[in-house]
């Protein structure tokens, strides 16, 4: 680990003006910043702990959640409100990490963590998201885990995150402050395919802070599931998973949400297939059908071709669960 100075701004203001500055870095749960410290593959010369700043509160009203950028992932996904009215969110969370990391991550922190590449966190190794225009050692490498959907020729991974999934069905907004003011950013358009930028995570400016996320309240409260297929069943990241939430009334679908983690640089939503679901039966035919055009343009990149048909069925598996109110139970995470 590098040398480095530090910060523990109070205010936002504070946090705003310390973070406008390019070796910048904030500190909010640290279980990804500090990790990627100690593989020297962040190198921040000033580290801004932004733990004092008034962001911990989760406030519903007008049909609604606002969550500040420091509520915990344990403290969002156990919050009654939230399991009641976003189970999905909930679930999502829970499928993510263990308890330890969950008490220390942050909402903010977890649509910010990096990917899971194994050569990005090897800086002995070619990297075009660590250091562009070095190359990319998992294209013709060890690619198992990498991306189906959205790939770049520069850059093959994937975003890592269960809660950004759930974020992503639910029409989430990012909300940020930074030093041109604040804005928020619809979810779909916060992460970034790699295409000739892979470093470039998100569509975050310089100096712009995390404020809070907001989710609306939707119909999806009995017919959801957070589906998450990954290599061991203590934790991992996922390998594929899918949020799924669909209104039904008298077995015919009025709306639908599916989005696909794992398979992408970000969570993957493909909203012409959900409007497909719309006036359609809930039976497994239909689901076959949309998960079939959702795969479509899928293409491996050989080892982890397998992933293709494993998010084919995943996708139905999860309409499934949703349709029949069955949600993969994240305490126990077999596959039933
Ligand atoms: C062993 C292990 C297993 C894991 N398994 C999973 C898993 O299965 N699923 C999953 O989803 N995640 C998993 N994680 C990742 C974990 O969820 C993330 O590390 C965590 O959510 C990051 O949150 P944090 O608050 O600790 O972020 P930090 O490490 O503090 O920060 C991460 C990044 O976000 C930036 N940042 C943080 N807050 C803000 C803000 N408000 N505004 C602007 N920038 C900000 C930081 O500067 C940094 O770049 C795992 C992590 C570990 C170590
Ligand atoms: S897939 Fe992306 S993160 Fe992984 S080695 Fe290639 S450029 Fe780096």
């Amino acid at each position: 680990m590098n040398r480095y100075d530090y910060v523990r701004p109070d205010t936002i203001a504070d946090a705003i003006a310390a973070l406008n500055n390019p070796d910048a870095r904030a500190l909010a749960g640290g279980t990804n910043l500090v990790d990627l410290m100690k593989y020297d593959v962040a190198q921040p010369a000033l580290v801004v702990d932004i733990n004092r700043l008034p962001l911990k509160s989760i406030d519903i009203s007008d049909g609604e959640v606002r969550i500040g950028a420091l509520v915990s992932n344990s403290e969002l996904a156990w919050h009654p409100e939230i399991r009641a009215r976003w189970p999905l969110l909930s679930s999502a969370i829970l499928a993510g990490a263990s308890p330890q990391l969950r008490n220390a991550a942050t909402t903010g922190g977890n649509l910010l963590q990096r990917t899971r590449c194994y050569y990005f966190y090897d800086p002995s190794t070619h990297c075009n998201k660590r250091q562009p225009g070095s190359g990319c050692s998992a294209i013709g490498g060890v690619n198992r885990i990498h991306a189906i959907l959205g790939a770049s020729d520069q850059c093959i991974a994937v975003h890592p995150s269960d809660m950004c999934v759930a974020m992503a069905a639910l029409d989430a907004t990012v909300n940020v402050d930074g030093p041109d003011g604040r804005r928020s950013i619809p979810f779909s358009d916060f992460h970034r395919l790699p295409g000739s930028e892979p470093d470039r995570d998100n569509t975050l400016k310089q100096g712009e802070l995390i404020t809070s996320v907001a989710i609306p309240e939707a119909d999806f409260g009995t017919h959801h599931t957070y589906l998450k297929l990954r290599d061991r069943l203590s934790y991992a990241f996922a390998l594929v998973s899918v949020a799924a939430a669909m209104d039904i009334e008298n077995g015919v679908i009025k709306g639908a949400r599916i989005a696909l983690g794992g398979v992408a640089h970000k969570p993957w939503r493909d909203v012409d297939a959900e409007r497909s679901l719309r006036g359609e039966t809930a039976e497994t035919r239909v689901f076959d059908a949309v998960a079939q055009r959702i795969l479509h343009d899928a293409r491996g990149q050989g080892e982890n071709d397998f992933k293709i048909d494993l998010a084919r069925r995943a996708v139905v598996r999860a309409l499934e669960q949703a349709a029949a109110g069955t949600p993969q139970d994240q305490a126990n995470k077999s596959i039933q």
